[in-house]
């Protein structure tokens, strides 16, 4: 694993914490998302919870930056409301993350110990869902 030192977007940090507080609601919105697209602009966005399987914010971030013309994304972070504080993604954000994003940052960690990692290190060996396509080169 070749883990970096990277800065922490504290900025990035706020905007998801500002997002937590202030517009998840009961059960259906208990997480907040924000990401730094490459020109600097930040796009932010909650989950949508729903037993079949609703989509974590990190993945209504996703579709939320592509609407607003950001395709890509350098920074992630997610925040979880009640003073949560920063919150890892799943499974299954970090594989869709990845795919999305190869070169993408996240920001993990709790309290004064947050930092910044790679995609790929948190998702060490992975399944890269384009190189197993029957047209891949
Ligand atoms: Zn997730």
């Amino acid at each position: 694993m070749t883990t970096q030192i990277h800065h922490v977007d504290h900025e990035l940090v706020q905007a998801a914490a500002h997002v937590a507080r202030t517009r998840c609601r009961g059960d259906n919105h208990t997480m907040a998302a924000a990401g730094r697209a490459q020109g600097g602009r930040i796009v932010t966005a909650v989950n949508a919870y729903h037993f079949t399987g609703g989509p974590c914010a990190e993945l209504v971030l996703i579709g939320a930056a592509a609407a607003q013309g950001v395709y890509e994304l350098d920074t992630i972070v997610a925040v979880g409301d009640r003073d949560r504080g920063v919150v890892p993604p799943c499974g299954r954000c970090r594989q869709v993350l990845l795919d999305y994003f190869p070169a993408l940052k996240v920001i993990v960690g709790e309290g004064d110990r947050v930092r910044t990692v790679l995609i790929t290190d948190l998702l060490p060996e992975s399944y890269v869902w384009a190189d197993h396509q029957l047209d891949a080169e």
